[in-house]
């Protein structure tokens, strides 16, 4: 019998790949196992329409539920991968049977990071991954219920923005001293305390935690925030122990080449779980983003069936946060540019930020600004010098820059 090709992950990135596979015509078996009980879905609505109330469940599903069975793709949900053997090609379910494969797919993208203080872990305590986590959350934005979220970055900053737009009194405890700071750096990260502060958030910066308790939570310094409800939102880890138990090179994610491919000749890694070496920084990097894991599946699809792909797309996401609606192409570390460009109206938050490193664009971020992101993403892979002046004007069209 013809051994299927698994995914394991059944989330965004494990849904495309099963169609990459379907598109690219493999004709086998092909198995997608999660441990969620929902259908794959995209998770973007869960800290924003959806908390909201605004988006409807069914509006944010990867593909209907009829469309696994027209595509005979075995959707086995509600499935816990317990152990995978790439040598002897089986994986082991949470129920103690085994499935065989021809080639793995690792999609296990990514879980929350928990608070590490008393209390970080407690039943109140929520953090935003799933959609029962957002249903969870959105239960708490009640008019006048006090909300403090731990940690300024995409995660909480965007559940601030739906809690304001529920009436909540909202606190935003950072460690650091500006949100999105590593992500940002001090010149746009201001453009986000801005924001929330004037929608009335209390954001407090360069704060400790020292636990939750039951009134709120305790700072560093003695002082009780208060909270009907607590909400964290420090980062995510990559769900790494499947193929670290089986011998895979991890680090930061499980490590693969630009095709996608894990040490192990026959499983493959993509999402947010991959950290996978990408030709156009020349290293391997770690993307926790949407477009990653709607459009990694395609390259580790062709590979998985032993075609030439390549992943090299440049970076993307995007956030909205009240009236904000932001698109980011690029990829830039904390301390790896040495100039940020504005153009146009950055107090009106109608602009395009550039970061630079020696005169070459490294990530553009359009605020309110729409249709420029093929440009700047030209910009960023041409890696040509710009002139810094003709970057900031905006009557000098960004293509003719790319050019
Ligand atoms: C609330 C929220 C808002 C977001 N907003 C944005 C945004 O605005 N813009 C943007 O670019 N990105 C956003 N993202 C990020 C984006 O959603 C992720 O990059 C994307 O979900 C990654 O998809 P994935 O399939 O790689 O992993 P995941 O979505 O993490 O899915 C992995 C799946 O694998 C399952 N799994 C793990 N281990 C096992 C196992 N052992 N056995 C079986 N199943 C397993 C998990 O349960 C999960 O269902 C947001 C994420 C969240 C949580």
């Amino acid at each position: 019998m013809e051994q299927p090709y698994v995914i394991v992950g059944a989330s965004l990135a494990g849904a495309k790949a099963a169609e990459a596979l379907r598109a690219e015509g493999h004709g086998g078996p092909v198995e997608l196992i999660g441990e969620e009980t929902e259908l794959p879905y995209e998770r973007p609505p869960l800290s924003k329409g959806y908390l909201q109330g605004k988006t409807p469940r069914a509006e944010f599903d990867v593909h209907p539920a009829a469309w696994y069975a027209e595509h005979d793709v075995t959707l086995r949900l509600g499935t816990r991968v317990t152990a995978i053997n790439p040598r002897a090609r089986t994986v082991e379910l949470a129920d103690g049977t085994r499935t065989g494969f021809a080639k793995l797919l690792l999609t296990t993208g990514a879980s929350p990071r928990r608070l590490p203080v008393p209390g970080g872990d407690g039943p109140s305590v929520l953090t935003l991954r799933r959609v029962g986590d957002s249903e969870r959350i959105r239960s708490a934005l009640r008019p006048g219920a006090r909300i403090v979220i731990v940690g300024a970055g995409w995660i909480g900053l965007e559940t601030a923005a739906a809690a304001r737009l529920a009436g909540a009194e909202v606190t935003v405890l950072e460690m650091a001293e500006l949100p999105l700071l590593r992500v940002l750096g001090r010149e746009v990260a201001r453009v986000f305390a801005d924001l929330h502060r004037q929608k009335g958030v209390d954001l407090r910066f360069g704060v400790q935690v020292a636990a939750v308790e039951d009134g709120g939570v305790r700072l560093g310094d003695g002082t009780l925030v208060p909270a009907d409800a607590v909400v964290v939102g420090v980062g995510i880890s990559p769900n790494t122990a499947l193929a670290e138990a089986a011998g895979l090179t991890v680090d930061n994610g499980v490590r693969t080449d630009e095709h996608l491919r894990t040490s192990h000749p026959d499983v493959f890694a993509a999402g947010d779980v991959a950290n996978a070496f990408h030709p156009l920084f020349g290293r391997p990097i770690r993307v926790e983003h949407w477009a990653n894991a709607l459009n990694q599946p395609a390259t580790a699809a062709r590979s998985m069936l032993g075609r030439d792909a390549v992943y090299d797309r440049v970076p993307y996401f995007f956030t909205d946060q009240y009236d904000l609606g932001m698109e980011y192409t690029g990829y830039v570390e904390p301390d790896g540019y040495d100039r940020v460009v504005f153009r146009g109206d950055v107090e009106g938050r109608e602009f395009i930020a550039f970061w630079l490193s020696g005169g070459r664009v490294l990530a553009g971020m359009n605020v309110n600004v729409w249709d420029v992101t093929d440009p700047i993403r030209e910009l960023v892979r041409s890696g040509r010098q710009v002139d810094a002046d003709r970057l900031a004007d905006p009557d000098v069209p960004l293509a003719e820059l790319a050019g």
